[in-house]
């Protein structure tokens, strides 16, 4: 994810609301006009301060309601009920088949509201409704139950000791596998009720207990879990959500004493600040952060796949994903035909506010991210490159981007760099597929990338070339619950998902008993 900080009209407390305090032109659910609070200790209470920040729809910059700017003095009560509900409690001595239940519970609540927090993450990302309902809430429901069966599965193992300095004494060893403890999860707004889902799913499942950050853009679907949280019978103070700024809220987080991990999804700069302010006491992390994932297609590729497979990995949920296929790669014999598939797909794309029925690209989650793509944009052009298709804002209100093919990029370029999180694709000839694999690795990133071939051969030994955490072949933009995903350097620590989830969330005790 790129780097940047919170936009000055989001982060602005009690900004004072539009004429009806909420977005002018649609109906809202109701439940986005009840006062937010954050859920504390199973009680939903005010900030500390009393302060408020302005959740806005991104398809109008107007205010959808205000939510409670948590501080340090909230983290810190946050982290008090995480540690209670860790040492005593309910939680501690629920067997591990009650827990794996009440996770269960957790994801046939979400299911009940599949239609509600649909809603929910296209007003307050600016995402089309109709893809949060197919893609974002089916995924979260989906993790929770995969996470859910993973409590009653966590064993260790027996181990035949034979100690040489102890001749003739006998032992019986055996690792058990522990919960962390209390973990200060933040997570970003690009898929809010997902990144909720892959943070809190293993850490329950492990018995953990959490004290989550959502990003300040997107803090309702997130708060609304939290009531089917309760609802699920999670005890009071398992999951603690605390709504509020990065650089207060996530950083007294970060750097609390009180907290055993820091589970992180965002931006590698504050990645970077969120593994500083961990370092003081050497608290366990794990990153998932940003990516310019490279995208090639071989000169055998089925270019009827692989056209619209191009497209849909950058211009899916606007580009703002951390694995987009920023990089098109494409051998120089289907070169001109699939710049011209790409920039055609992007022309048809219908960009509109995202609770419309027909639109297929929302807006950008905020003006701060309007600005930024737009400033990597004119960079780009001054430097030379030139759109095929898009280019330009779309619209004048609203954060709107057109969907962009950029071609005569160069290596070095900030838009052939830099992580734009927006849909504009850079596209490549290539001729010598060494030459590709080493110019897909040629970046800091190392989160995702696909190839498109049908030689099976070649997908494998170019699977295995690429430096990154996920490669697709023949596909793009593919998760399950099973499947690990993070990224190699500086795209991250560790794997979010699958069995290697767990592992960040417990730590292996071994016992050794003389016998
Ligand atoms: P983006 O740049 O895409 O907005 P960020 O990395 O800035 O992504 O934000 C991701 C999450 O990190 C959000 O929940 C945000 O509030 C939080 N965050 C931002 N700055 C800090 C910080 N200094 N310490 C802890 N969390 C932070």
């Amino acid at each position: 994810m790129k780097a940047s900080k919170t936009s000055s009209a989001r982060s602005s407390r009690a900004k004072a609301p539009a004429t009806n305090g909420t977005t002018a032109s649609i109906e809202l659910p109701p439940w986005v006009r009840e006062p937010k609070r954050l859920l504390i200790n199973g009680k939903w209470v005010d900030a500390a301060s009393g302060e408020t920040f302005a959740t806005l729809d991104p398809s109008t910059g107007e205010t959808l309601c205000h939510v409670p700017a948590g501080d340090k003095q909230d983290i810190d009560k946050a982290v008090a009920a995480a540690r209670a509900a860790f040492e005593s409690g309910p939680w501690r001595t629920m067997t591990s088949s009650e827990r794996g239940r009440a996770i269960w519970r957790l994801a046939d609540l979400l299911e009940q509201h599949i239609d509600e927090f649909a809603t929910l993450e296209s007003l307050d990302n600016g995402k089309p409704r109709a893809v949060a309902r197919v893609a974002d809430v089916p995924l979260a429901i989906d993790l929770f139950r995969y996470m859910a069966g993973w409590a009653t599965k966590l064993h260790g193992s027996t181990f035949p000791i034979s100690v040489p300095y102890a001749p003739g004494a006998r032992f019986f060893s055996y690792t058990q596998r522990e919960p962390i403890g209390v973990v200060g999860q933040i997570i970003p707004w690009n898929f809010p009720l997902l990144m909720a889902a892959w943070k809190l799913g293993p850490a329950l499942a492990t018995g953990c207990t959490v004290v989550l950050k959502p990003a300040e853009q997107t803090p309702l679907s997130a708060l609304r879990l939290g009531e089917l949280i309760q609802q699920a019978g999670i005890p009071d103070g398992v999951v603690n959500i605390v709504t509020g700024l990065g650089e207060t809220a996530g950083a007294a987080l970060a750097g609390h004493p009180g907290v055993d991990k820091i589970a992180f999804t965002g931006s590698t700069e504050v990645g970077k600040l969120i593994v500083k302010a961990a370092a003081h006491d050497l608290k366990k992390v794990s990153l998932e952060l940003g990516g310019k994932s490279p995208n090639i297609i071989l000169p055998d590729a089925d270019l009827e796949t692989a056209i619209p497979g191009a497209a849909s990995a950058i211009f899916f949920n606007h580009g703002q994903c951390c694995c987009a296929g920023s990089r098109l790669y494409v051998h120089t014999k289907h070169f001109d035909t699939v710049v011209e598939g790409v920039a055609a797909a992007a022309k048809k794309i219908k960009v509109g506010p995202g609770m419309s029925a027909d639109t297929e690209m929302g807006p950008l989650v905020s003006e701060e991210q309007l600005n930024r793509v737009m400033g990597l944009l004119k960079s780009g052009q001054a430097e030379g490159a030139k759109p095929l298709a898009g280019g330009a804002r779309h619209g004048k209100s609203g954060y709107f981007v057109q969907p962009t093919i950029l071609v005569n990029t160069q290596p070095g370029m900030r838009v052939m760099e830099e992580e734009i999180f927006g849909p504009v694709v850079c596209a490549v000839p290539y001729t010598d597929e060494q030459e590709v694999i080493q110019a897909a690795n040629n970046n800091i990133y190392g989160l995702a990338a696909a190839v498109w071939t049908s030689n099976l051969s070649k997908a494998h030994q170019i699977a295995s070339a690429i430096r990154a955490g996920t490669v697709w072949v023949n596909c793009y933009n593919i998760f399950d619950a099973a499947l690990p995903f993070g990224g190699y350097k500086q795209s991250g620590w560790g794997r979010e998902m699958g069995a290697e989830a767990l592992e960040l969330y417990t730590e292996t005790k071994s016992v050794c008993i003389r016998l």
